[in-house]
């Protein structure tokens, strides 16, 4: 059976991570999520989560070739599709998944990218009241509220802000993914591999498009 791969792009607080576990429950595809996988070696204490630390507060993105490696580790799990959620984030890093791919992948193997549009007023409202739980699970005081104030409907969790969900740092990180991230669509665009999703609809009504828009190029 040939693998799905879909690449999920957007600006920070689009909603990216919310759609992307959604579709991972459904499909059983893995999410690999290089936010995710940073903010667990910060909390881990390692070598490159202190040094990643330093860059996550500024919004700048980690430099260097780690990321890499760490999506091609988790790409060796078993699994029928993967979901990224934050990788490729500049020209360097798509250039690097692009290898990754070639030696992974088979030209069945289906690749798509999938763009959460959300404007920056939205991701600005959005990232002020996100909160996080320890185990992964996201949410929003306003638009996705836990059922118990300031606990995880989960895993029963303290809830906690993330540090770079600050007005400056939130407008360094737009800025970078409108100068290195948002480029990279062309790339898929020009290969007919791009899916654009309204991200400024409810949380369900998104994913519903996205089961559409997939459902109609029978990945699902
Ligand atoms: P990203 O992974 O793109 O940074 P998240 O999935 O963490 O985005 O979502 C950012 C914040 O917005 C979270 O607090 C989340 O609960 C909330 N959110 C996600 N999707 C929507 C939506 N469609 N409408 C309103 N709020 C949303
Ligand atoms: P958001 O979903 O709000 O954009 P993420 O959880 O994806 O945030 O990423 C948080 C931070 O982790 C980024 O601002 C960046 O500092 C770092 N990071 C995540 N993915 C990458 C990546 N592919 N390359 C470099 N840094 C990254
Ligand atoms: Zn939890």
């Amino acid at each position: 059976m040939p693998k799905t791969i879909v690449i999920f792009f957007g600006p920070p607080g689009s909603g990216k991570g919310t759609q992307a576990e959604m579709l991972a429950k459904l499909t059983g595809w893995k999410k690999i999520s290089t936010g995710d996988l940073f903010r667990a070696e910060i909390a881990a204490k390692t070598k490159l989560g202190i040094l990643a630390d330093r860059y996550i507060k500024q919004g700048k993105l980690v430099p260097g070739k780690v990321t890499a490696s760490l999506v091609e580790k988790s790409l060796k799990q078993k699994a029928s599709g993967f979901i990224f959620d934050g990788f490729p984030r500049n020209r360097g890093q798509l250039k690097e998944l692009l290898m990754i791919f070639a030696k992974i992948f088979k030209k069945k193997d289906q690749i798509y990218a999938l763009e959460v549009a959300v404007s920056d007023r939205e991701v600005k409202r959005r990232l002020g009241q996100r909160r996080l739980c320890a185990c992964g699970k996201v949410y929003h005081l306003a638009y996705n509220p836990p059922i118990n104030n300031g606990l995880c409907d989960i895993c029963g969790g303290q809830l906690f802000t993330r540090n770079d969900d600050k007005p400056k740092v939130i407008a360094h990180r737009l800025k970078v993914y409108h100068h290195d991230g948002e480029p990279l669509l062309d790339y898929f665009k020009k290969q007919g591999k791009l899916i654009k999703i309204n991200g400024e609809q409810a949380i369900a009504k998104i994913h519903k498009d996205i089961m559409e828009e997939l459902s109609g190029l029978k990945l699902v």
